[in-house]
């Protein structure tokens, strides 16, 4: 069925059987305002697969992380998590309608993000930041929030900042703090949006040594933007190459970035690589 990209009402244009991916995007579509981001997208994710998203500045790849985290709302076309659609909830007839806030909030319990800039809540210890969300949205006592936050930071290497603040961290650090607060949720999904871009250079690799021990040691599956090609080089399952709001190419990333089909993606390759 054909979508008109500039239709104003949310409707699901896409199937509405429930697909057997992680992740779906079916025809996705998100305008702001008459500006269309992403154009009628199409992908999927498998349980446990580590996709990267490549791409020039402003191509929709962040937008597409927001859509997951549901910071955004689609403007046609569904979104499909683990058979059930995030985008939208079925009704009492079977069919889909856009989903209410309740729902919003049940799916987006599966799915952690960590963000360019920390996001840490600056009045809150270490610890806090880290239990706050198991505690008051998974219902965690406070003790065994507080156990599993101490495993996470000696697992990020942060064990003597339980009581820091976050001002008194660096970027780095920071940094490390949000993941952990991002894995004491116990996410399905962790996306991961250009992680390391506003840390100081000599930070960078140590940020990107523990993502690389989080993709190779857990089986959490992982959604990433990035402009680090070696990184995404190693622990992508999967890499899609975006331009102007479509994929433009995807496959493993010895093809993408050893050999790739289109030229776009040869030149954006060569001006960051
Ligand atoms: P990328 O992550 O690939 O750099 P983004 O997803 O951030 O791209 O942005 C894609 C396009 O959407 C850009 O043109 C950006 O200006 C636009 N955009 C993103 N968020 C908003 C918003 N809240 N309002 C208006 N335009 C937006």
């Amino acid at each position: 069925m054909a979508t008109d990209p500039l239709q104003k009402t949310t409707s699901p244009a896409a199937a509405t059987d429930a697909p057997a991916d992680l992740v779906r995007f079916d025809r996705v579509v998100k305008r702001f305002g008459d500006h269309v981001v992403l154009d009628r997208l199409d992908f999927s994710v498998q349980r446990g697969e580590h996709v990267t998203l490549i791409g020039p500045s402003g191509s929709g790849k962040t937008t597409i992380l927001r859509l997951l985290m549901t910071l955004e709302r689609v403007s046609d076309g569904v979104i499909w998590v683990n058979g059930e659609p995030l985008s939208h909830m079925r009704g009492a007839d079977g069919n889909l309608k856009p989903a209410n806030e309740k729902h919003l909030r049940e799916v987006r319990r599966k799915i952690g993000m960590v963000f360019q800039q920390f996001n840490l809540f600056p009045n809150m210890k270490v610890l806090q930041n880290i239990t706050e969300a198991p505690v008051n949205v998974l219902g965690l006592g406070r003790e065994e929030a507080e156990e599993r936050a101490r495993e996470l930071l000696d697992l990020v290497g942060l064990s003597d900042k339980v009581d820091a603040h976050p001002s008194q961290l660096s970027g780095g650090q920071q940094q490390r703090v949000a993941i952990a607060r991002a894995l004491a949720m116990r996410p399905e999904i962790l996306l991961l949006d250009e992680v390391t871009s506003a840390l100081d250079p000599e930070l960078v690799a140590g940020v990107l040594d523990l993502l690389r021990e989080i993709a190779h040691t857990t089986d959490i599956t992982m959604l990433v933007v990035t402009h680090e090609m070696n990184f995404a080089r190693d622990i992508s399952d999967q890499v899609l190459m975006f331009d102007s709001g479509r994929i433009i190419e995807s496959g493993s990333p010895e093809k993408i970035f050893s050999d790739p089909e289109q030229d776009r993606t040869r030149e954006f390759l060569s001006a960051v690589l």
